[in-house]
């Protein structure tokens, strides 16, 4: 099973528009978070994290390629 990509994470939580192509994005999210831990742990951090716009789409970006590590968050 191969994990979310960062990228796939960071445009599943920064998503705005519901076109075919993000519906696709988070059918495909959805499916492999139902199965996966730590990914589900990703997307929730990030959701979180764009939510509270503590980030930018490209800080999340930034923060999953960096190991995804909740205690980065108290860094800033
Ligand atoms: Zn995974």
């Amino acid at each position: 099973m191969n994990h979310l990509t960062d990228d796939e994470i960071t445009g599943f939580v920064s998503f705005d528009t519901l076109g075919n192509e993000s519906m696709e994005l988070a059918s495909r999210v959805n499916y492999h978070i139902l199965r996966c831990e730590e990914c589900r742990e990703r997307v929730r951090i990030s959701q979180k994290l764009y939510d509270e716009a503590a980030f930018e789409p490209a800080g999340i970006t930034e923060w999953l390629s960096s190991g995804g590590k909740a205690e980065k968050m108290n860094e800033r």
